[in-house]
């Protein structure tokens, strides 16, 4: 019996000549290499299933069973309104615009623009910040704009949030103050700018502000738009803030679409080339 997909998936095919993929589950977890198809049949497997503690107990109601309704519901009226919507969609994406959000759950990117399926790639995280350390936003970033040639990222912070009123304070709150400091730096970076503004509230929508327009820039920081401008391709990165008390955006005023925009120091003048390295050699079949 084949216990890991993945392994199963990097095997040489010539090794295993006929092979049988058992399943006691009815879940149709994932699908098979390509390559391996033909010599595997059924590909039902579930990966949880030797896990103990991970099986479904039938007697109990799923606390969230209202959520998987309202996804039934959704599915048929997409099916009944649209019925070449999924078929289209499990083709493939083709969004114009990665969105890269605070994680808040008032915050939601397509219903807040009214974007359907398909139309954003999202990348949300607390209060909406790039680190060049994230590998997380930095490959969403490189996917977006290398491989989905998106056209517009948004950066949308929201007044109210949480993660930033939280980088104002001096207390401590565990692993996150590692995240907020960066938020700190912004506030530090930019402190002249708070003199004068007594309101605890409009103090912490100002540093929401900065801390939307610094993200702007350190998306622009990076080598992967830098490179997509070099190449030509057509890119700005705006800053936009969504306010919790109205459901509107306030457009901040930064779109940036050029490295003449940026600071000089920030500007790679020789971007690494974009010429494909040559591929490795294929091992021998003797040697595999
Ligand atoms: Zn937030």
């Amino acid at each position: 019996m084949l216990k890991s997909c993945l392994a199963f998936s990097r095997m040489p095919q010539k090794l295993y000549p006929s092979l049988t993929v058992v399943s006691k589950s009815p879940i149709r977890a994932f699908s098979i290499a390509p390559a391996l198809r033909k010599h595997a049949t059924p590909v039902l497997y579930n990966p949880l299933s030797k896990i103990k503690g991970v099986r479904k107990d039938p007697t109990k109601k799923s606390p969230l069973s209202s959520l998987l309704n309202n996804n039934a519901e959704w599915s048929k009226n997409i099916h009944q309104t649209d019925p070449t919507f999924f078929a289209r969609s499990a083709e493939k994406q083709s969004p114009k615009i990665l969105w890269l959000g605070c994680s808040d759950s008032r915050v939601s990117a397509e219903q807040i623009v009214g974007a359907g399926p398909g139309e954003l790639f999202v990348h949300r995280n607390v209060a909406n910040l790039c680190i060049h350390t994230d590998l997380n936003c930095l490959s969403v970033i490189q996917y977006a704009v290398d491989v989905l040639k998106i056209e517009h990222i948004i950066v949308c912070g929201h007044y109210g949030c949480g993660g930033v009123a939280a980088a104002m304070r001096p207390d401590l709150n565990g692993l996150i103050d590692n995240w907020l400091v960066n938020i700190k730096d912004v506030y530090a970076a930019n402190k002249e700018r708070f003199e004068g503004v007594e309101d605890q509230k409009s103090r912490e929508d100002l540093l929401s502000e900065l801390n939307v327009g610094n993200t702007v820039q350190s998306i622009c920081h990076t080598a992967i738009v830098q490179q997509a401008w070099k190449r030509g391709q057509n890119l700005s990165v705006h800053g936009w803030i969504y306010g919790l008390e109205d459901g509107l955006i306030n457009e901040l005023g930064w779109c940036v679409s050029s490295p003449d925009q940026l600071e000089s120091v920030y500007v790679y003048q020789n971007p690494m080339p974009t010429k494909r390295r040559r591929a490795l050699p294929r091992p021998k079949p003797e040697s595999v």
